[in-house]
């Protein structure tokens, strides 16, 4: 008898503290697959997009691979209810999704689920008005004055340029320079006004809609690099109905998504999709504006060379 109402103590006690502590992950879905060129491999990027996401500690991660081009879409429902926010490192063309897939999606976003499009995601799907509507802008797959206007900052504001032609284009993956343009939303509050990311693609000239688009950050095109000499979006945040989308156009391949700064807004903005809020504090080693900034156990494994078959940038 003693012993049982010791047990039920003991137990009335470990049931009182186990949910004080430990809140509920936030679940998401991390969404994956075709990319047919040589460019984008999923298959090495999604390991390490999902393993920041764990390392967060407030996500439980489920990857989802999209059947590749030739595959049997048939069975491909994802049931986007059990997920708060959806992370996309997918691109795929116009004709790859079904009416049924599209609308479900749409549905989903609409109604309050998250969405992030990580770089390329957002070459995907260039005809699909409702994609683009929760993207904001987006490059390639045919992209041009048609998909919208050339959005980027000029004089502490976003312009639309309507100016014919194409949509997306990048330099040689040289280090940047991010500069914050909206300093007190969620994700880019207590970063550092400009900060120093690694080797990557500056996408430039992304066209599209722009409806309830807020830009927090930008990058110089270097006319010397290719550029444009625009100030062009690099991260932005989208309302969609009641969702919230996350885009950030960083993240080409392994060496540059070993950045501090890339991990920091991609941790920040994927739970910022999912909840509206933002509990991931700005970690000491976030980069400096004249200084970028990786960690060791990002770095790309031995011998990895980019699949765009450029030398790998130096890691710093
Ligand atoms: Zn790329």
């Amino acid at each position: 008898m003693r012993t049982s109402i010791i047990g039920m103590l003991l137990g009335a006690g470990l049931a009182f503290s186990l949910p004080i502590s430990a809140a509920p992950p936030i679940r998401v879905m991390l969404l994956d697959g075709e990319q047919a060129g040589a460019y984008h491999a999923w298959q090495e990027t999604t390991p390490y997009l999902k393993r920041m996401l764990d390392d967060a500690g407030i996500f439980q991660v489920d990857v989802v691979t999209a059947p590749p081009r030739d595959g049997d879409f048939s069975t491909f429902k994802p049931d986007w209810s059990k997920y708060q926010v959806v992370v996309s490192n997918y691109d795929a063309p116009d004709e790859r999704w079904s009416d049924s897939i599209r609308s479900s999606f749409e549905q989903y976003i609409r109604n309050g689920g998250g969405f992030v499009s990580v770089h390329a995601a957002d070459n995907a799907f260039a005809n699909w008005k409702e994609y683009n509507l929760m993207i904001g802008v987006g490059g390639w797959r045919g992209r041009n004055e048609k998909s919208g206007p050339h959005f980027y900052y000029q004089e502490g504001k976003l312009v639309p340029d309507p100016a014919p032609g194409p949509a997306g284009s990048h330099g040689a993956r040289n280090p940047f320079k991010v500069v914050n343009r909206v300093t007190d939303h969620p994700i880019t509050m207590d970063l550092p006004r400009e900060w120093l990311h690694v080797g990557d693609e500056l996408y430039a000239n992304l066209r599209g809609p722009g409806e309830n688009m807020t830009v927090l950050s930008t990058a110089s095109s270097d006319p010397a690099n290719r550029g444009t000499g625009h100030d062009e979006p690099i991260l932005m945040v989208i309302a969609y109905g009641k969702g919230r989308i996350f885009h950030t156009v960083m993240g080409h391949d392994l060496a540059a998504l070993n950045c501090v700064g890339f991990m920091t807004t991609y941790q920040r903005g994927t739970e910022w999709a999912a909840t509206g809020k933002v509990t991931e504090k700005v970690p000491r080693d976030f980069p400096l504006a004249d200084k970028t900034s990786t960690r060791r156990e990002y770095d790309p494994p031995p011998g990895w060379t980019s699949p765009g078959g450029r030398p790998r940038p130096p890691s710093k």
